[in-house]
């Protein structure tokens, strides 16, 4: 069934957080090209150069992708150390009043409103309009399930058991669910409460992957809304940003096959500077080959990680190759190439050399490595990436984890060196290679025409064609 370019999706995705809005670019083309969908993407200006660059990589005479820029809100008089999940959706409360202005002024009425989770607040807007209102979820459906049953947990639950027995202890629970301060908590559970609003929730995850987490979720119709799992979504139409790109491919070329690790904590991730260098010898001390994404240290994660994205953000002037240990560039220079900032991580997953990804769990590199099938080491340092980091380990057993932190909270070289030589050449390794060839395998299998994740795609775009 096709859509015609009089049914409009119009698509909210939050503003800022590139790992978000990663997702809803790649919703928005495929509703273009598989439904023939018009859609728009409804932008909440941020301070932030991914966002431009990506939605200049949006050709609009070749997509039919519009994308209208509401007018900038100021949050000036809100803390600057606020946590994300306060200041993102504040920011898209004070842009409700331009978002339905936008919404009404549209040349193609909208058919339906897809929102993404910090922006449920949106879902009164399209009430008011009276359009049906999705989110489109794009982190993990047991991160969703957590969420849902919020209102029902207490910060100070010493465990949480996550569909398929897995134990999540509490210093594993996403920040969110946390924190203990009772105002932050009655802002999350209201926000968590607004998912049940929404006329249907898109996943980006699958039901081969999570299927214990989909079918719980299931159980719990019709108390909650319908659940569309569509992913894997990765990033498609891949240019090599820089010219570090093209050199970091040559390099992988000259490699053998599997035989490297890509070391990269997200678009924002940082360490601490003793976490740093440690991590720096411990991938000296294994002796295995590796590209390692680096970015100046800081000692605050998730504070750090907004600002990374920002323009102005003073940490860029700093240099992350001078926190290396002494001499390691050298030392290392036949086995490891250390990049500052960013890495084509799609292509360089992609590629024959990478055997292995230690990775700091966000979601996207999650299904980007299960699309690869290229084994982890889980790193997890904030939000909910604690918790996909039990998931990855004890319930998909496709990564080993980053466990021993000593009394200073660090992970020392000694136990870094250990994890990467067990990944890349011992016995634990090649269960988890196995495994994650299942899981590369269902990922394809999902996303071809008689695909789980296509016939639900094909199902919520049939609910919005009639
Ligand atoms: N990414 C990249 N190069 C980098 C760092 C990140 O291309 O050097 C991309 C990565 O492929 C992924 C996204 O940025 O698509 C990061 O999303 P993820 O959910 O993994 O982590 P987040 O940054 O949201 O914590």
């Amino acid at each position: 069934e096709e859509a015609t370019h009089s049914h409009h999706i119009v698509l909210l995705p939050p503003p800022g957080f590139l790992g978000h809005l990663i997702p809803f670019i790649e919703l928005a083309k495929k509703l273009v090209s598989q439904y023939n969908f018009t859609v728009t993407l409804i932008i909440i200006p941020h301070d932030s150069e991914p966002q431009k660059s990506l939605l200049q990589g949006i050709n609009p005479t070749t997509t039919n992708i519009n994308s209208v820029f509401l007018p900038p809100v100021s949050i000036d008089d809100l803390p600057d150390d606020l946590n994300p999940d306060v200041l993102l959706p504040s920011r898209v409360i004070r842009s409700l009043p331009s978002l339905r202005h936008a919404l009404s002024s549209l040349g193609t009425p909208a058919t339906a409103l897809v929102v993404d989770l910090f922006a449920v607040h949106a879902i009164d807007v399209a009430k008011q309009v009276g359009i049906p209102a999705y989110i489109f979820y794009v982190i993990a459906a047991n991160e969703l399930l957590l969420a849902i049953d919020l209102p029902k947990l207490n910060h100070d639950d010493h465990s949480v058991k996550l569909p398929g027995s897995i134990e999540l202890n509490h210093e594993d629970l996403p920040d969110s669910v946390k924190d203990k301060n009772s105002e932050f908590r009655r802002w999350i559970v209201d926000l968590c409460s607004r998912y049940l609003l929404a006329d249907g929730i898109l996943v980006n995850s699958f039901l081969d992957l999570e299927s214990e987490a989909f079918q719980e979720l299931e159980r719990r119709r019709p108390g909650i809304p319908p659940i569309y799992p569509l992913g894997p979504l990765i990033r498609t139409g891949l240019e090599t940003e820089s010219d570090r790109g093209t050199e970091i491919l040559e390099w992988l070329n000259n490699q053998p096959p599997k035989s490297v690790l890509f070391v990269s904590f997200g678009s924002g991730g940082t360490l601490s500077v003793d976490q740093f260098s440690e991590l720096g010898l411990g991938l000296e001390l294994s002796g295995q080959r590796f590209v390692w994404v680096v970015r100046a240290p800081q000692e605050n994660v998730s504070a750090a990680y907004l600002n990374a994205q920002k323009k102005d953000n003073g940490n860029k002037s700093k240099d992350p190759l001078e926190y290396l240990p002494p001499g390691f560039l050298e030392r290392t220079k036949d086995r490891g190439l250390v990049v500052a900032g960013w890495a084509p991580q799609i292509q360089v997953l992609g590629h024959g050399s990478t055997g292995g990804f230690l990775t700091h769990c966000g979601w996207n590199s999650i299904l980007e490595s299960a699309i690869f099938g290229v084994p982890l080491i889980a790193w997890p340092l904030c939000f909910e990436h604690k918790m996909n980091a039990v998931f990855l380990t004890d319930g998909l057993k496709a990564a080993i984890r980053v466990k021993e932190i000593n009394e200073n909270g660090i992970v020392e070289r000694g136990h870094v060196s250990e994890v990467v030589k067990q990944l890349m050449e011992g016995e634990e390794g090649k269960i988890i290679v196995k495994r994650m060839m299942d899981v590369k395998f269902a990922a394809a299998n999902t996303l071809s025409q008689e695909g789980s994740s296509s016939k639900a795609l094909a199902q919520v775009v049939r609910k919005w064609i009639n």
